[in-house]
């Protein structure tokens, strides 16, 4: 197994309720390292732009108004097999489906507020933390 890199978004749902500190110390809890971190408000452009893969989905529209409508905290997570590993820590897309103690059955609300996005492949992964960091330093390994 390699130590991994993957893309976590704290969503708005769960920034207006004050869990970011709550969900970011399970994070830390489970054995991530937090490599770069940041809070932003998104624009239209860029949650379309995050979330094109998704244009022809029903809920498209829904999910950019969403994401948009007050900031949002990013991250560089890192782990070994980290990709997996958030997932699994985040639970299902729908919190009522997720696991227990899973980040999205502890905080998310609805399939559509689901507290946290993480990175479906390394490959996205990549791509999503170019996407929000770009210019940005990102903390090297220890
Ligand atoms: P994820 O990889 O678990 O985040 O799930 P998907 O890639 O299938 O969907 C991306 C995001 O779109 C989800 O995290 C939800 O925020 C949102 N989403 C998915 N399905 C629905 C839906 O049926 N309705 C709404 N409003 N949003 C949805």
């Amino acid at each position: 197994m390699a130590i991994e890199r993957t893309f976590c978004i704290i969503k708005p749902d769960a920034v207006e309720k004050k869990t970011t500190g709550a969900i970011l110390a399970k994070i830390e809890a489970a054995g991530f390292t937090i490599r770069a971190l940041k809070y932003v408000h998104m624009s239209r452009e860029t949650a379309e732009g995050f979330y094109a893969i998704h244009k022809a989905r029903p809920f498209f529209g829904e999910l950019c108004e969403f994401m948009t409508r007050s900031p949002v905290v990013i991250a560089v997570l890192e782990k070994e097999s980290a990709v997996a590993a958030w997932r699994t820590l985040m639970g299902a897309t729908d919190p009522a489906k997720a696991e227990p103690d899973t980040i999205r059955k502890l905080f998310g609300a609805s399939v559509g507020e689901n507290a946290t996005h993480g990175s479906d492949s390394l490959e996205n992964a990549k791509i999503e933390i170019a996407y929000f960091f770009a210019g940005s330093k990102v903390a090297p390994s220890a």
